[in-house]
């Protein structure tokens, strides 16, 4: 297969064709994260993408779904990322949508009409890492907006038209914010109220600034039984019309879905039921890094 490892995408995009059209992350400077660390950020050359293409083209002719990879493709320009989706269709008889990741700068760097062109061309939605909605963490992550900027990026794709699905990360805020974490990352994503979000948890990866301050106890990490507690408030401050919530990813104590708030009361009862049950009914977590 043409591609260069490491290779990530949404779970959700598990059936997907993945087609690279970046390598690894334009940012690349969030403190927990790891992923494309080995990678230094380049758009794929028209010679590199049109053998990706053609490999793509000859293995999976009827491909329903394509995942553009990796991160940040919104980095591109508009007119060449437009004209490689429009390709795509043409390519693709059978396929009905593209999606990619998007961070929030590449958001609020397009202009409206560059975000509806691009819808149009099929983009039909973006994946969109909040992490927290605290002001303080986003900065002690690194993740290099606001919680306003994040907001107004998110506000921007839903009016261009895409759909957004957003992921929030459970414990990270630590022993210290989690509870600022809990109020104002449910703050901003009622302020944007996504189509789809996703809490991971917290996993500590090697050779991450997150790991160091860890080991110089910086950073005191919660507990299973206190992620536990700040989900429960994170449910209980969202406002959301129609949102379908997940938090059953591989890293989650607990797998819970729903579409909120119409089950906000089932998923406070389920986090409720699984307080009294205690720890043991927790996956281990040596999965997270400790
Ligand atoms: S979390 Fe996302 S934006 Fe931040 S460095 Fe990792 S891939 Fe890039």
């Amino acid at each position: 297969m043409p591609y260069d490892m490491p290779l990530y995408r949404p779970p959700s995009e598990a059936d997907s064709l993945i087609l690279q059209v970046t390598l690894g992350c334009s940012h690349n400077k969030c403190t927990f994260c790891s992923m494309y660390k080995a990678k230094k950020f380049r758009i794929l050359t028209v010679q590199e993408l049109e053998k990706h293409l053609n490999w793509a083209k000859e293995y999976y002719p009827k491909a329903r779904r394509i995942f553009l990879a990796d991160g940040n493709v919104l980095v591109m320009k508009t007119e060449k990322l437009k004209n490689i989706v429009e390709g795509l269709y043409r390519d693709f008889p059978n396929l009905e949508r593209v999606t990619a990741y998007a961070g929030p700068r590449d958001i609020l760097e397009k202009s409206m009409e560059e975000l509806k062109k691009l819808h149009s061309s099929g983009i039909a939605m973006l994946y969109l890492g909040i992490e927290s909605g605290s002001a303080q963490i986003l900065k002690d992550i690194n993740k290099g907006v606001t919680p306003e900027e994040m907001i107004e990026a998110g506000q921007k794709a839903r009016k261009a038209g895409f759909k957004l699905s957003c992921t929030i990360i459970l414990g990270l805020g630590g022993t210290e914010l989690w509870r600022e974490h809990a109020y104002e990352t449910a703050r901003v994503i009622n302020a944007i109220q996504p189509e789809y979000l996703g809490a991971l948890t917290l996993m500590v990866e090697e050779n991450t600034p997150l790991i160091r301050k860890i080991k110089n106890k910086e950073f005191q990490l919660l507990r299973p039984l206190e992620i536990i507690d700040e989900l429960r408030e994170m449910i209980s401050n969202f406002q959301l019309e129609n949102c379908i919530f997940r938090s059953n990813h591989a890293s989650n104590y607990l797998a819970l879905k729903g579409t909120l708030n119409k089950d906000k009361d089932k998923l406070l009862f389920t986090l409720n039921e699984a307080k009294k049950l205690g720890e043991k009914v927790f996956r281990p977590e040596g999965w997270r890094g400790f």
